[in-house]
């Protein structure tokens, strides 16, 4: 699909500016991958395979605090799922000396000082938008002196926050980014990479453009809140002298219906245990999506669908799910399930007896061939396929009412049981041999055909059931915090039955379509050798409609 990035690359091939690409994803690395970082992947190693060019996998580790190694292996695992290769593996922190190297040029091109104002003061002498910054009173330090601070803040000499190093670019600049950025703050920390080499760290805007200069990135493609530090990154490049100069372009993020789209919060809902872990399978995370059931085709696909944009937008949530039917539609093979089971017993039917019936795999496709079932005198059927007193328009199991059971039977409710409580237990029905599945049988008709599974041989399995886990539409609308738009019924945990054939052979994320019911995978933390647990991943169909 076009897009308009593509149409500058292909530009920058066409006239000589490149011989060839090199982007980049350069997540930081502090917490776990999400679909919105999904659709930047797919854009990078997109466009580098497409015009044969490299993509580099960079962890953006400037931050010594919230790094961690947990997070550089699952974000490493996440991208190959998803199908792609990185061409080099690199880490921000391994340029540490080549940024200093650089802070030093900028000192010496009397473009950076050594300042001692407080985070607060440096903020108030900022300005705003409308009006001009003033200078600090240690803007004007000779080369010397600066040089001689900075050395002894790399030397560990000054406590976190008491020095910090700023570009000496323009305090009344209408481009509030240009004026004196702070590129070098003192943390004593331990990094995860470096240990304690360091005490001073680049600050992002610093660090970035040069990060991207070292590696001969091509297009540094970026989302849109960074528009308006281009001309930051463009002047990094240049006063500090880098031999390459990558171009910035930005893009719109993903953002998505009932969906949080940031590490930060996302920990937040880890950490509060609102969710299982980061791979809960209603995390938006590309390890929630995965264990949920969710295929790298569906993804791959819908990031290619949303296409990229220079104005922000929001995506409804359950257009990710179409691209999932789509995908899994023909992968995954049909199979009878009851979720919420409820006793049906055919009383015309002997006590003992069984006999197999031949159900075709994919009545739409005679290839897929045939199965063997059995049915009997005990089946299960799903609650919701009973009314004890049908309301309009439901034309399945009541007193008096005929359905087909799919594959099988005419099966007719003539009476049911309640238990103490008043819940429906068990419902007792007649079959007509004469109306067997293919048989040929036009005496009469009925109006729905049930699913359902006999009894007698199925296996208990338990079945999740998703909802959005946030209920607001759009979470991060001003004076709400997301954790309190928590859904409470986002999980519903059930114990039905399925079929024994087709699931003999399960393993954990192995798909199905259960009839009816929908799309489900062997959810990988809760299946034991002695019971599979199935995620739902989507239910059949949606309100949703796509636009062709
Ligand atoms: P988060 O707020 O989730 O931490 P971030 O923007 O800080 O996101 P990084 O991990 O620092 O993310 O960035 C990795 C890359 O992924 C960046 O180039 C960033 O632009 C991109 N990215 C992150 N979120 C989205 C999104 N929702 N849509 C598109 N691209 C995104
Ligand atoms: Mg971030």
């Amino acid at each position: 699909m076009a897009n308009f990035i593509k149409n500058i690359v292909i530009e920058d091939l066409e006239s000589g500016k490149h011989d060839s690409i090199i982007t980049r994803f350069p997540p930081e690395p502090n917490g776990y991958l999400h679909i919105g970082h999904a659709k930047s992947i797919c854009l990078n190693f997109g466009l580098a395979n497409e015009f044969n060019g490299k993509v580099n996998l960079r962890f953006d580790d400037t931050n010594p605090l919230k790094e961690d190694i947990e997070y550089i292996n699952s974000i490493q695992e996440d991208i190959q799922w998803l199908g792609f290769k990185w061409s080099n593996l690199y880490y921000a922190s391994n340029y540490f000396d080549e940024m200093y190297k650089r802070a030093v040029v900028l000192i010496k091109k009397g473009l950076a000082y050594v300042d001692e104002l407080s985070a607060e003061e440096i903020k108030e002498y900022r300005g705003t938008l409308t009006e001009a910054g003033k200078n600090s009173p240690y803007r004007d330090r000779s080369i010397e002196e600066n040089l001689d601070l900075f050395t002894r803040m790399k030397n560990g000499e000054f406590e976190n926050g008491s020095k910090v190093l700023r570009a000496k670019i323009d305090m009344s600049s209408p481009n509030i980014n240009f004026r004196d950025p702070v590129i070098y703050r003192i943390s004593h920390s331990t990094h995860h990479n470096t240990g304690d080499k360091w005490c001073i760290y680049p600050m992002y805007s610093f660090a970035h453009p040069l990060e991207d200069a070292v590696e001969g990135i091509t297009h540094s493609l970026c989302s849109l809140e960074f528009e308006d530090q281009r001309p930051l990154y463009d002047w990094f490049v240049r006063e500090c002298e880098m031999e390459n100069v990558p171009r910035q372009i930005e893009f719109a993020r993903l953002n998505m219906t009932n969906t949080v789209m940031s590490k930060r919060k996302l920990k937040l809902l880890v950490d509060n245990n609102v969710t299982d872990g980061w791979d809960d399978p209603r995390m938006p995370t590309i390890s929630g999506l995965r264990r949920r059931g969710y295929t790298p085709e569906a993804i791959r696909n819908f990031c290619e669908h949303i296409g990229l944009s220079k104005v922000n937008s929001t995506v409804d949530s359950e257009y990710l799910d179409h691209f999932l039917r789509e995908d899994l539609q023909a992968k995954a093979p049909l199979t009878l399930g009851v979720v919420k089971p409820l006793k049906l017993i055919i009383t015309n039917y002997p006590e003992g007896q069984s006999e197999n019936l031949e159900i075709e795999n994919n009545a739409k496709d005679e290839s897929q061939g045939k199965r063997t079932i059995t049915f009997s005198r005990e089946l299960y059927i799903e609650q919701d396929d009973f009314m004890e007193e049908p309301v309009k328009k439901y034309f399945r199991l009541f007193p008096g009412n005929e359905v087909r059971l799919k594959g099988a039977y005419f099966v007719k409710c003539n009476d049911f049981v309640k238990d103490e409580n008043g819940n429906v237990v068990e419902i007792h029905c007649t079959y007509d041999p004469e109306t067997k599945s293919g048989s040929g049988f036009t005496g009469r008709k009925v109006k729905s055909t049930i699913h359902w599974v006999d009894a007698n041989n199925c296996v208990p399995c338990e079945f999740r059931l998703y909802q959005p886990l946030i209920l607001d539409d759009a979470p991060e609308n001003e004076g709400k915090h997301f954790l309190e738009q928590i859904n409470p019924n986002s999980m519903e945990i059930l114990q039905g039955f399925v079929e024994p054939v087709q699931i003999k052979d399960a393993k954990k994320l192995d798909k199905f379509q259960f009839v009816r019911n929908g799309f489900f995978s062997v959810d990988t933390k809760y299946t034991t050798d002695d019971k599979l647990v199935f995620n739902r991943i989507v239910p059949l169909k949606s309100s949703f409609k796509i636009q062709k």
